[in-house]
């Protein structure tokens, strides 16, 4: 199926304050989708609510076919399918590198220890970090634990990764290792949605770039047409602060 993410009239309210206001959106196979907008505009709640991390009010998130709400949807086994990076990577800090890579995939009897370990050190490998796989993380950087982090939700096989503001605590020096890691795998085709402020990444990898500010996707198209020919004053006024 070309349809990898379907929300349809999602409203997501924490009692009577409206964060988000009957968002449409469609999502593709293989998209890399920027999420850019200023502070609560609802881009982490709206992340979030694609993987059930926040119930949300009403409509539909319908995943390859499988629609979140339903009662009888297994939503741990659709969360298996989706990865997820967060600003402040959430590695645990009592595991190795490798240990914090080989856990899920483990845990959840998706892998032997073995075949775990074999993955964990080539997705370490290609993140630049199999060298790393004994350390714990207080010993890395940011930008080292970031990409472990990514190792970690790479491990489970997931279809699609989420991604929010993945760059935004790092010091500037680490932002590209971690972008590059990133733009690899958008080549790979894996479907992406991400929240992030780097425009000019944004530019370079995302195929499409939406636009959002009180709950609502304002902007919806090709980098290009985001960026260069924006339809709301409200685009302009955010693109001049942040370019
Ligand atoms: P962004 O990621 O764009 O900065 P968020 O999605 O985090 O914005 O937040 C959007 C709005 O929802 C903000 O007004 C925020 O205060 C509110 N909000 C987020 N999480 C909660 C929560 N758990 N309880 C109440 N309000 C929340
Ligand atoms: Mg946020």
């Amino acid at each position: 199926m070309a349809e990898k993410i379907l929300v349809e009239h999602l409203v997501k309210k924490y009692d009577e304050h409206t964060v988000l206001n009957d968002i449409n959106v469609s999502i593709k196979k293989g998209d890399v989708v920027c999420i850019i907008g200023p502070s609560g505009s609802g881009k982490s709640t709206f992340l979030r609510c694609l993987n059930q991390l926040e119930e949300i009010t009403s409509g539909n998130i319908i995943i390859d076919g499988t629609n979140l709400t339903d009662k009888n949807t297994n939503i741990n086994k659709v969360r298996q399918h989706i990865g997820m990076v967060f600003q402040h990577f959430n590695l645990f800090p009592h595991l190795t590198i490798l240990e914090n890579v080989t856990l899920a995939p483990v845990d959840l009897g998706k892998l032997s220890k073995d075949e775990a370990e074999k993955k964990a050190v080539s997705l370490l490998e290609s993140v630049g970090l199999a060298d790393k796989k004994d350390s714990y993380p207080s010993s890395l950087s940011g930008g080292q634990k970031q990409r472990v982090a990514i190792a970690r939700a790479l491990a489970m096989n997931p279809d699609i990764m989420l991604f929010d503001e993945p760059t935004s605590a790092l010091d500037p020096e680490m932002v590209g290792d971690v972008l590059n890691v990133m733009k690899e795998l958008a080549e790979q085709g894996m479907t992406m949605v991400i929240v992030t402020h780097e425009m000019g990444f944004a530019k370079e990898v995302a195929n499409r770039v939406m636009f959002i500010d009180g709950g609502n996707f304002l902007e919806d198209g090709s980098p290009e047409q985001v960026f260069e020919h924006p339809q709301h004053e409200r685009t302009k006024d955010f693109l001049n602060k942040v370019l």
